[in-house]
């Protein structure tokens, strides 16, 4: 069995696991970060694509960073009900914006910055548990790429290993040791090869359900559609497709193109009930999902970041214990905030399965609430954009 020893052993190179190894290499403090996947399939994987301006901020400080050059700087979005547009200014309304830079790019520059940085950075390691969490010297039990074991003792272990995180379940047990809620509707997601159909994304509640269309690039651009989360993704034709989004976002012609990718993706929403055992952590997906109707997956994983790394620079450099003592609690209020937004978002624009008319025309008013009121606006805005960090 090859064994390591660092300061930090970080499971996961997702947005969490690598920002976290640049937070604390920043700090003077050495990490190994282990990942199951390789580095191209970790670059290539399609997820999130809104970022918060705090998340642009932190993310625009890394060397190399293309957030600024190829992300996209959004100020507002459309909120399209009733067979009416609304624009919500969040320049106007916050003076703040969000980004439109997906996830695999983020990726694509934290790997290239932090392997120039010199980061023991291992691809194809597949993490099987974790030991000795109450102690000083927990310890991560993984196989290499080769297929050979392979242990990593650190002062402290942090889970950054998405939703089905084997650092939660070996040491707090699965779903179990949270807070879990699944949603009737799922959203059916496309990539599809034409010019954007609108300038920023159009959030849209018709009668048949709820539509969002977003871009990508001049070329490429990601469409999503509410639908039953056990459809089968292949049992649509591309004519049924364009069909479904263009009748549920009546006010705008959509360019349609060739569909290049198809998915199904389930709504969840899991509150992890501790995020720290003894000397293990858990951060991002690992410790929370929500519906992505609020786009916080990325962001909340990058804010729980940001603490954490406050914290374990004052533990592992200062021996002041306050800040990582604090740690889980800070997180979690932001955490319950981005859950309620997320929440907020899709139930008020989602049409639930035997909706009453009653619930649908309510839904409308509360739509209509928002839009024609400052105050309602302004709300939308501010959870959109992101609440500061830190
Ligand atoms: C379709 C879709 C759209 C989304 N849209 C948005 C959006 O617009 N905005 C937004 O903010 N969020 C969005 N999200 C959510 C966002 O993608 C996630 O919240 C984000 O990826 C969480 O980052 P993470 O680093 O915590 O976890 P992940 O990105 O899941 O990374 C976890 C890493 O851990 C590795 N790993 C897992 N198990 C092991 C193991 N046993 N051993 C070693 N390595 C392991 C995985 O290979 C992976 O690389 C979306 C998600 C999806 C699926």
């Amino acid at each position: 069995m090859t064994v390591l020893r660092t300061r930090v052993a970080i499971v996961g190179a997702g947005p969490a696991g690598l920002l976290l190894s640049h937070l604390l290499a920043r700090a003077g403090i050495a990490s190994v970060l282990l990942d199951s996947r390789s580095r191209q399939e970790i670059e290539t994987t399609i997820r999130a694509g809104i970022l918060e301006q705090g998340t642009v901020e932190i993310l625009g400080e890394i060397p190399g960073s293309r957030v600024h050059s190829v992300g996209r700087r959004h100020d507002g979005i459309e909120l399209a009900f009733d067979g009416e547009g609304h624009r919500i200014d969040f320049a106007g309304l916050v003076g703040r914006g969000v980004w439109l830079y997906p996830q695999h790019e983020v990726l694509r520059d934290l790997v290239a910055a932090r392997l120039a940085d010199g980061q023991d950075l291992r691809f194809g390691v597949t993490v099987e548990g974790v030991e000795g969490a109450d102690t000083a010297a927990p310890g991560v039990l993984a196989t290499d790429a080769e297929g050979r074991p392979l242990r990593l003792e650190a002062e402290v272990v942090v889970g950054a290993d998405g939703s089905h995180s084997i650092v939660r379940r070996s040491v707090w047990g699965g779903h179990a040791a949270g807070m879990f809620r699944e949603y009737p509707y799922a959203w059916f997601g496309i990539l599809c090869e034409a010019p954007p159909s609108a300038e920023e994304l159009i959030y849209s509640r018709s009668a048949d359900g709820f539509a969002l269309i977003s871009q990508r690039s001049p070329t490429i651009q990601r469409m999503y559609f509410q639908c039953d989360p056990d459809l089968d993704p292949a049992s649509m034709s591309d004519a049924q497709i364009w069909d479904t989004l263009q009748r549920r976002v009546p006010g705008t012609t959509l360019h349609e193109g060739a569909i290049i990718q198809r998915d199904v993706l389930r709504f969840r929403s899991f509150v992890a009930s501790d995020l720290r055992r003894g000397r293990v952590v858990i951060v991002g997906d690992a410790a929370h999902t929500v519906p992505p109707t609020g786009a916080k997956g990325m962001n909340l994983a990058v804010a729980d970041v940001v603490l954490l790394a406050e914290a374990l620079e004052a533990s592992l450099t200062r021996a002041d214990e306050r800040p990582f003592d604090a740690f889980a609690e800070r997180a979690l209020r932001r955490i319950w905030k981005a859950q309620h937004f997320s929440w907020w978002m899709t139930s008020m624009l989602h049409v639930a399965p035997g909706q009453s008319e009653f619930d649908a025309r309510r839904a409308l008013g509360e739509l209509r609430t928002v839009a024609e009121s400052e105050a309602g606006r302004t709300y939308l805005a501010e959870g959109y954009t992101g609440w500061p960090l830190g």
